[in-house]
């Protein structure tokens, strides 16, 4: 049976584009499956001038092709409030604090408070100490922070801003959102893992050769010019989803499935993780930006991006851990904006066989392949184990033939957001698909020397065409280990 969840939300940002698009179908989808029903109230607040009734037409449009009925979208909207502030100003949070208290009695929600900021990382601290110094915190049930990416700029402000968020909620009460986290592959991970024994012996440097992640997107940065060029890939995509991505395929077997288990294991990765000297980390990664294609603008070009401006808009880099199961084992990550295609997967090159018994007598050019065992996350789910066998026939040759699994149309659709999922398991307190501090925090360590190297150094930008798979130097990396990119563009 489904376990009605009983809480009160405060949105803040809550005419923002994020809240629209995520946050209140999210809601929705979990108030149709009955994690919601009566006893749940949402509050929205932000600068914006919006009356209640604006605010439910909002939610209605943001929710408008999910509902079964007209009389449902309303039922579901009279759940909702609206209170417009500024932020920085203390007397809002009164106002605030009464809206709150009036809804919890209304849907009878036993103080249960999750507090979302959907809004610029910069107002996080004085939200989180309004918050406390203003008594919105409620002494009877839970009261629960979640918040949005990016979480800091660099090891120093993410520092700064951890303390201002803790001196108000514990680190159980902070629920970080990396909505790579909620994407059901990712959450795959661990069962592959886990559950199967043929996998997980298998899971070292004796067998495996390489690991490779790559976040491919097609789409250029579009109106978020004038954020990106402050973020850039490295911060926008490594310090976060793919750190995420890296900690689960290498940590250790936890002692359960528990969120306190889990980061255990993914923060002892995170610190098995080689932070590199500058020589090392000038060596270790490359970075990109992209040019006009057929149609589209240099990216320096784009609408809101300074001119000359060198910030990367791809990076590609080799990542090495100095710990018993992975010492030798190069994990290769990519990612960048208009490049040839967008998904996500993950190959692990397995070890070709020490001897390859059919070479010899048959003098035959196919030379056995590795096996790769492909983690597919978006946009199509599933995984494929690539394994040599005998092609049909008189003589004898191999070939490699792919076993796979991928999600049928039916139980994609069944599949959760990742954001209903994560509010989901904000509200029961489950903590194992959020972030924690100590991995952010190693995160930015790792990512600061590189970063630190390259506001010092000149790049030759642009240096790949759309549609590519990037520069060539991204190739190379891997070529001078005798290696290359498993998914690459036919030529
Ligand atoms: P947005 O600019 O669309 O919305 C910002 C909201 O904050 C608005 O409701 C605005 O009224 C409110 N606001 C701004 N200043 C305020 C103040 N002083 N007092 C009260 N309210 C104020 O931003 P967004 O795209 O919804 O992003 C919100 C957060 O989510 C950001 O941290 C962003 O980095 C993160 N994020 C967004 C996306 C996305 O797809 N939009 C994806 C990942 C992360």
């Amino acid at each position: 049976m489904t376990k009605e969840n009983i809480a009160i939300f405060t949105f803040f940002g809550a005419t923002g584009d994020l809240a629209k698009r995520k946050l209140y179908p999210s809601l929705f989808k979990l108030y149709q499956k009955g994690y919601l029903k009566e006893r749940f109230g949402v509050l929205g607040t932000s600068r914006a001038d919006w009356s209640t009734d604006q605010f439910k037409d909002a939610v209605k449009e943001s929710i408008s092709g999910l509902e079964n009925s007209a009389a449902e979208a309303e039922k579901f909207a009279s759940h909702f409030e609206y209170v417009a502030h500024d932020v920085t100003d203390q007397a809002h949070y009164s106002a605030l604090n009464d809206a709150i208290k009036g809804l919890d009695e209304k849907f009878e929600a036993q103080g249960n408070r999750v507090f979302y900021l959907s809004m610029a990382p910069n107002f996080f601290g004085e939200i989180a100490l309004n918050i406390k110094s203003q008594g919105l915190i409620s002494d009877n049930g839970y009261n629960r922070l979640v918040i949005e990416k990016p979480f800091g700029r660099d090891y120093e402000s993410a520092k700064k801003l951890n303390d201002e968020l803790t001196s108000t909620f514990n680190e159980d009460q902070i629920f970080r959102i990396d909505h790579y986290l909620g994407k059901e592959m990712i959450q795959n991970i661990e069962a592959l893992r886990f559950g199967n024994t043929i996998i997980e012996s298998l899971w070292n440097n004796r067998y495996i050769d390489n690991v490779q992640i790559t976040l491919s997107e097609s789409l250029g940065v579009e109106e978020r010019a004038s954020y990106y060029d402050t973020s850039g890939a490295l911060r926008d995509m490594v310090q976060n989803h793919i750190m995420q991505i890296i900690s689960q395929l290498a940590m250790e077997q936890p002692v359960a499935f528990t969120d306190a288990d889990v980061r255990v294991e993914k923060v002892k990765a995170l610190r098995s993780l080689r932070v590199y000297s500058a020589v090392e980390a000038a060596s270790n990664f490359v970075r990109g930006q992209y040019s006009a294609g057929e149609t589209g603008n240099d990216y320096r070009d784009e609408d809101g991006v300074p001119e000359g401006s060198n910030n990367e808009t791809f990076v590609a880099g080799k990542l090495l851990f100095d710990n018993y199961r992975w010492s030798g084992v190069p994990f290769y990550i990519r990612t960048g904006k208009k490049l040839a295609d967008k998904f996500t997967r993950i190959d692990v090159v397995f070890k070709k066989p020490l001897i390859d018994i059919f070479a010899f007598p048959q003098q035959s050019d196919a030379a056995l392949s590795a096996n790769v065992l492909t983690i597919y996350v978006e946009p199509k789910s599933g995984f494929a184990l690539t394994v040599n066998a005998k092609s049909a026939g008189q003589g004898f040759e191999t070939e490699p033939v792919n076993l796979d699994f991928f999600q049928d149309a039916e139980s994609e659709k069944e599949v959760p957001e990742p954001y209903e999922r994560l509010m989901h398991d904000a509200m029961e307190g489950n903590s194992t698909n959020f972030a924690s501090w100590s991995e952010v925090a190693y995160a930015w360590k790792f990512v600061d020397v590189i970063r630190r190297l390259w506001n010092i150094e000149d790049p030759q930008f642009p240096n790949y065409r759309p549609g590519t798979m990037g520069p060539k130097a991204s190739d190379e990396l891997l070529e001078r280990d005798g290696r290359s990119w498993v998914y690459k563009l036919e030529k």
